[in-house]
């Protein structure tokens, strides 16, 4: 047994652990040990499909000290005009680059990949067996609650017959010899970048089954932009919407009026409401495929057939079963950030996990005492369904509501790219920001109002 002496044990070297860690030292001399499993920091991008990027602008991700990417717009391409977003290779080249030439060069940090935490300020080298000990001076820090679960770590949720080839998404890449068959399973965001990943390479879409048990919403990337006045102008659409709107469903087919939101197919109303940002070429491309089975959840995949819980669908002899069906996001209670046995990290602002986290760790940095810490910093949940969604923008209002009761946080969450209510000072006087918070304004009150109707929570 090795025993360390640190203020901080930090579990999960993912997003959430690295931009807790971040603001933390940046703003206090203090020492933190941080663990995990993994070989190296970045947490869930390290096991991604090849092909995955970030589906928001890579300046809302990372850690508040360091830009991830340029803050470049899009020359060309089909997202030309959007803001650059970055791949999995160069998140993962971020994350090493951030802990090596600012968190271990700062002395404060001590890395230790590879390593299981056991609980009791204890973890367990997966490599060579040693144990470590940790006397923590002040907190454990959970930075893993929410990881999500990703196809690449997680059994397929249905049974595989002998002789059926299912694949998980990651192992897209190494196809050797084309199917006839492509049969993507899953509703959710990797699903969607399997059928376009396929699609932009040349797949003919009828080459395509999808098996989505749920439809989805989506954000319209175009709305979901590192520019005051495009989020402005998002929160105006959705407040206006929820202001008008007689049920959840109704907010989002308003929504979707507006341009806001997305979904596949027009004729069928969504149930699922994750809402990762899409873009309009890639709606185009999923448009193209028309083969759809929505006969619930898929329970076995045998050679030549699908067996769900409402039927059965053939497939070719020789299709390729794409498992894009882990859970992703984790559904977990809510629980207050700082409790006597650790600090549990979890979004504050709705939708900007990497925010939360830095924001927590400016706050434990910067105020003493944990009850006024859980006053300023609360948790938010993440969305599921249309009435979920509603409740993760009321629970988010407050949140930003506390945080910025307190001049000091407000001013430093100002200057955060990470924070989407940032406000460049070149762009604080804009007539297109103004004219964004003139129509915010004037439906702010009412939609909030009706939207804690729509989400039980008046
Ligand atoms: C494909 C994909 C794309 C996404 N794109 C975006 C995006 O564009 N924008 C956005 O805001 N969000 C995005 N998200 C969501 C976002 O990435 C996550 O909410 C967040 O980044 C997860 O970070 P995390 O640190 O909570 O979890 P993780 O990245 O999973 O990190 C947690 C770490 O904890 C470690 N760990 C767990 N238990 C232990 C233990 N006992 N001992 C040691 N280590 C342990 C794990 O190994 C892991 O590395 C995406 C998610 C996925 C799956």
């Amino acid at each position: 047994m090795t025993t360390l002496d640190a203020d901080y044990l930090v579990v999960g070297a993912g997003a959430s652990g690295m931009a807790f860690t971040d603001a933390l030292i940046d703003n206090a001399d203090v020492s933190v040990v941080m663990v995990d499993r993994r070989y190296g920091v970045g947490g869930h991008w390290l096991d991604a499909y090849p092909f995955v990027r970030l589906h928001q602008a890579s300046a809302f991700y990372g850690v508040a000290s360091t830009l991830l990417g340029e803050g470049r717009i899009q020359a060309d391409g089909p997202e030309a005009g959007l803001h650059e977003r970055a791949t999995a290779p160069q998140v993962c080249a971020y994350y090493d680059r951030v802990l090596r030439e600012r968190m271990l060069a700062s002395g404060k940090v001590a890395f230790y990949p590879s390593c299981d935490y056991v609980g009791d300020g204890q973890f367990v080298s997966r490599l060579s067996g040693r144990r470590y000990e940790v006397n923590v001076r002040r907190h454990v820090v959970d930075a893993q609650y929410l990881s999500p679960r990703i196809p690449a770590q997680t059994e397929p949720p249905f049974a595989v017959a002998d002789g059926a080839h299912v694949i998980p998404v990651n192992d897209l890449v190494r196809i050797g010899e084309a199917p006839s068959q492509y049969v993507i399973v899953g509703s959710g965001k990797t699903a969607t970048d399997g059928c376009i990943w396929l699609l932009a390479n040349g797949v003919d879409p009828g080459a395509i089954r999808w098996v989505r048990p749920r439809d989805p919403w989506m954000l319209n990337r175009a709305f979901v932009q590192p520019d005051p006045a495009v989020i402005l102008g998002m929160a105006a659409d959705i407040m206006q919407a929820a202001a008008d709107a007689e049920s959840p469903d109704d907010m989002f087919f308003r929504m979707e009026d507006a341009g806001v939101m997305l979904r596949i197919d027009r004729s069928v109303t969504p149930t699922m409401a994750k809402t990762p940002t899409l873009a309009q070429w890639e709606l185009d491309l999923l448009r193209t495929i028309e083969d759809v089975v929505r006969l619930g959840h898929l329970g076995r995949v045998q050679p030549g057939r699908l067996v769900f819980e409402n039927g059965e669908a053939r497939i070719a002899d020789d299709a390729v079963v794409v498992h894009c069906a882990a859970s992703g996001l984790r559904y977990r209670p809510l629980v207050p950030i700082w409790r006597p046995e650790a600090i549990t990290l979890q979004p504050v602002r709705a939708g900007f996990p990497c925010f939360g986290a830095a924001l927590a760790g400016y706050v434990e940095a910067t105020v003493e005492d944990d009850d006024e810490k859980n006053r300023l910093c609360r948790p938010s949940p993440l969305s599921n369904t249309p009435t979920d969604w509603a409740q993760m923008q009321v629970i988010g209002r407050r949140a930003a509501a506390a945080f910025n009761s307190d001049p000091d946080i407000k001013a430093w969450a100002g200057t955060l790219a990470l924070n989407p209510a940032h406000v460049p000072p070149d762009r604080a006087h804009s007539a297109d920001v103004a004219a964004a918070v003139r129509r915010l304004g004037a439906c702010q009150e009412r939609g909030a109002a009706r939207m804690a109707e729509l989400a039980g929570m008046a």
